[in-house]
């Protein structure tokens, strides 16, 4: 019996016909969510246990069988899935358990394999929210969010998720477990390991659990979506939103109209609720936990500021929650409405966010002068300075021909230029990891290098991912 044949009938007796899927039934788990990246898999692990997770991947080290765990599989770099055959991939989605709340220390304790939004109903009832907001909600899994230190929507407000894990649970490659679930806010006994594995996107280890911060759930909320002349109305009006009101906005969201054509020509159920279109959008989200702040007189003050100065074009206030939802599935929406428009480039970058409108008017001609017509639709999370800058072809074009790689590498080297990064909130995966060895310095790709041969000496994690494998030479964006 070869090593492989042997890995999968031992793991198949260790988790049983619902916990080892192989041929056919591990396609669904193979190729990433934008259908780029991926190999056949020895097989499909779905441990329903920290303990069977940690079985699995001591089994697979001893084996010397490389492990990728994935979650909801929703990531945009191609982290989740393998890339040589033979592998196995690791599902948390049998590990679902959600604990009761605390109310006294505001944190919760749950499984890796949680869905977002199924803990966003859990916690409906409480009077507490886990403030994390994004178009893949609905399949993202918790243990994904933390590996991939995602941002989203209220990130301006509460952070990102490295600053939303108070306790971690991780099953380490050699199949260890640590236990650091301390629901405590302050933890100074040496290196913050919780940070490491936030963002480590699967090559450190596996999430298996973890405490989550929560919040108060907001009682009363204004959200509008504003019609704007230009980006630097854009930066102008949000500064003015912030000096006014910053400690109650918990989302500044901005695209373009390009994207709104997009998604309305394309997605189902969407409506614009203004008169006339405009160059670029903003939604605003402002919340409080006490119905006595003003938050709408508040934001009407600011908006009149806005129209009198010309910033604002036009705006409507949403007075339900229907309206309010309508509002969000506009901007929630920008990626599926490219995604069904035909082929795209996908660019995450940050900037400062004083510098977005530099940024964008750069980027800009920069694409143009690429690749004349291509469409440019820039959306994303304007107090964070944070743009998807994506790209679809020239009308009537059937795609970017080789460009792909350079207007990626011109487009984050601008970025990094200005003092951001290429990579804001999505993560490396595998799609930007040569972009990575370009844009940062010789030390810091070093340093990663050397926590991860110190934590994976036998780089099984997830090789390929956030750090090419050394003694390979894999081209892989
Ligand atoms: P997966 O895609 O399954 O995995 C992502 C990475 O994490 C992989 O490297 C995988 O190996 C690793 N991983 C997964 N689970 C574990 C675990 N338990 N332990 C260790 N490693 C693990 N991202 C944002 O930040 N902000 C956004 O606003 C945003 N919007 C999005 C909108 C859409 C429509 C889509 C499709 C994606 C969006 N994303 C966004 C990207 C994506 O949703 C996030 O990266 C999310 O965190 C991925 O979670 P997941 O469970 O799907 O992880």
């Amino acid at each position: 019996m070869s090593t492989n044949t042997h890995l999968a009938a031992t793991l198949a007796a260790l988790l049983g016909p619902q916990g080892w899927l192989s041929g056919a039934d591990a396609n669904a788990y193979s190729r990433d969510w934008l259908d780029r990246y991926g190999a056949t898999p020895l097989g499909v692990a779905r441990p329903a246990s920290t303990e069977q997770v940690a079985a699995v991947v001591a089994a697979c080290h001893a084996a010397g069988v490389p492990v990728t765990p994935q979650g909801g599989n929703t990531g945009l770099c191609g982290g989740a899935v393998l890339e040589q055959p033979g592998g196995v991939i690791l599902s948390l989605s049998r590990m679902t358990k959600i604990a009761r709340p605390d109310p006294a220390a505001a944190s919760i304790e749950v499984e890796a394999g949680v869905v977002l939004a199924a803990l966003h109903e859990t916690l409906a009832e409480d009077g507490l929210i886990f403030p994390m907001h994004l178009g893949a909600e609905g399949s993202a899994q918790i243990g994904g969010l933390i590996a991939t230190n995602a941002g989203g929507s209220h990130a301006l407000r509460y952070g990102m998720m490295q600053d939303l894990v108070l306790g971690l649970e991780v099953v380490l490659p050699d199949g260890q477990i640590w236990n650091g679930l301390r629901a405590v806010q302050k933890d100074n006994a040496g290196y913050q390991l919780r940070r490491l594995f936030c963002g480590a996107e699967g090559t450190l280890g596996v999430v298996t659990r973890a405490v989550l911060k929560l919040y108060p759930a907001p009682r009363i909320r204004a959200t509008a979506l504003l019609a704007l002349p230009d980006v630097p109305s854009l930066l102008a009006f949000g500064k003015r939103l912030r000096a006014d009101a910053g400690e109650f906005i918990s989302g500044l969201e901005f695209f373009c109209d390009l994207g709104l054509d997009m998604a309305l020509r394309h997605v189902h159920g969407l409506t614009y609720p203004l008169t006339e279109r405009a160059p670029w959008y903003l939604l605003v989200e402002m919340t409080a936990g006490s119905p006595l702040v003003p938050l709408d007189a508040l934001f009407e003050a600011t908006l009149t500021a806005g129209l009198e100065t010309g910033e604002v074009l036009d705006g409507v206030l949403a007075v339900n929650e229907t309206q309010r939802a309508a509002l969000w599935r506009l901007r929630e929406e920008q990626p599926e409405g490219q995604r069904l428009e035909g082929p795209q480039l996908k660019h995450d970058v940050s900037v400062p966010p004083g510098l977005l409108d530099r940024f964008i008017a750069q980027a800009c001609e920069l694409c143009e002068h690429m690749l004349p017509g291509v469409r440019v639709n820039p959306f994303g999370h304007l107090g964070d300075g944070n743009t998807h800058f994506n790209l679809s072809p020239p009308l009537n074009a059937p795609g970017f021909g080789d460009l792909a790689p350079e207007l990626g590498r011109e487009i984050g080297a601008l970025a990094s230029a200005l003092g951001g990064s290429f990579a804001a909130e999505h993560g490396l995966g595998r799609a930007k990891v040569s972009l990575a060895d370009a844009l940062r310095a010789t030390p810091e790709r070093a340093l990663m290098a050397a926590i991860k041969q110190a934590i994976d000496p036998a780089q099984l994690m997830n090789p390929g991912a956030v750090l090419h494998t050394p003694g390979t030479n894999f081209a892989n964006d």
